[in-house]
């Protein structure tokens, strides 16, 4: 066969393949898209499991009518304007990727509204050259994505779709690292028109100890570990399980700047902060690790679900060293408790 470059349509069918795996990546992807834009609510619409209709609401900043077309076509991104801006990322996106990615194997339409703008536009790409086609639509500041009939135009995709209730379940678990990390922002969920999740917005000490429980019970909430500690540009906060608590509790959340990860350098130290005070084999922990940008690398993987530390040790031991006091502090705290 001769050498030609590839359609559009088929390079970002492509690239899909490495950041849309299934319906919960497109939620993922577009609600960081929402939190990118300065959204304070997102509403999440799912039906079929995402297959049928995933549909998102932010009322973030929006797309100016002109950059919509922009906005679906592969490496436009608002997000990066050099290799050096790489070297210290804090927005989520900045592939420019995943709407042309899922617009590709997908039916997807862009609805926005910009602050300036008095009237809100809609966008859908068509067609294997994916031209855009823009007309008037009506819609509050910020913006729409609804993406409908996902993978129908890549059967074998289509066909690793699991059940509508394991696909919802993968998405609900999503928002749940979300609805952790970010307590100011309303989130809402909905699956086949019900209501199934409701983050309202926690600013106080009693909402965001609400927004805890919803997320990781009441058994970590009430009796969770607060940690806190900084050291030299490294600071670490958050919760651990009681080690005076026997439950096996589902709550293992670890963020780097803000980014959901996983990473062995938690896991691990955590073991070992709990080595011989607990029966628990994986104790609860939500962890947040704030590190200057450049200090880690967050280009290693697409979805980018992993980070490199660029002093892997020192982070370890300084997480190790936070965890160790504040299960300490935990246990003379108790002591002092028997005494009175
Ligand atoms: P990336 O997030 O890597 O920049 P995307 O393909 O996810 O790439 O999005 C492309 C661009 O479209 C973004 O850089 C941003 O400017 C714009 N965009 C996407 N979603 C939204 C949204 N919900 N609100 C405002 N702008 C958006
Ligand atoms: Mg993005």
């Amino acid at each position: 066969m001769a050498i030609r470059i590839l359609p559009p349509q088929l390079a970002n069918q492509i690239a899909a393949g490495e950041v849309v795996e299934r319906p919960a990546s497109v939620v993922k992807e577009l609600v960081e898209n929402s939190l990118d834009a300065g959204a304070t609510r997102v509403d999440i619409d799912i039906e079929k499991g995402g297959a049928k209709l995933i549909r998102i609401q932010d009322n973030g900043g929006g797309i100016a009518k002109d950059e919509l077309a922009l906005a679906l076509s592969r490496h436009a991104t608002s997000k990066l304007g050099s290799i050096d801006d790489l070297e210290a990322i804090l927005s989520f996106g900045f592939r420019g990727e995943a709407l042309a990615s899922i617009s590709s194997v997908s039916r997807l339409t862009l609805t926005s509204k910009t602050a300036e703008q008095t009237e809100a536009w809609l966008a859908y790409a068509e067609g294997s050259e994916m031209a855009v086609k823009v007309m008037p639509a009506a819609h509050p500041q910020g913006t729409t994505i609804e993406v409908a009939d996902l993978f129908f135009n890549t059967p074998a995709r289509r066909r690793f779709l699991k059940s509508d209730k394991t696909e919802f379940t993968h998405i609900d678990e999503w928002l749940k690292r979300i609805a952790i990390a970010r307590p100011e922002i309303h989130l809402t969920l909905k699956h086949n028109g019900k209501q199934v999740r409701n983050y309202r917005p926690a600013h106080t000490e009693s909402q965001l100890l609400q927004r805890l429980t919803q997320v990781c019970g009441r058994a970590f909430a009430e009796q969770a570990v607060s940690v806190s500690c900084e050291h030299d540009g490294l600071r670490l906060t958050g919760y651990l399980q009681s080690p005076m608590q026997q439950d096996l509790v589902d709550a293992h959340y670890f963020y780097v700047n803000g980014r959901h990860v996983r990473d062995r350098l938690v896991t691990h130290a955590v073991k070992q902060a709990f080595a011989g005070q607990t029966e628990v084999e994986q104790p609860g922990y939500v962890l947040m690790l704030q590190l200057d940008p450049h200090q880690v690398d967050v280009n290693v993987h697409p979805a980018k679900h992993e980070v490199r530390f660029h002093e892997a040790r020192m982070v370890h031991d300084f997480v190790l060293q936070g965890l160790s006091s504040a299960l300490e502090q935990c246990w003379s705290l108790s002591v002092d408790q028997q005494v009175v």
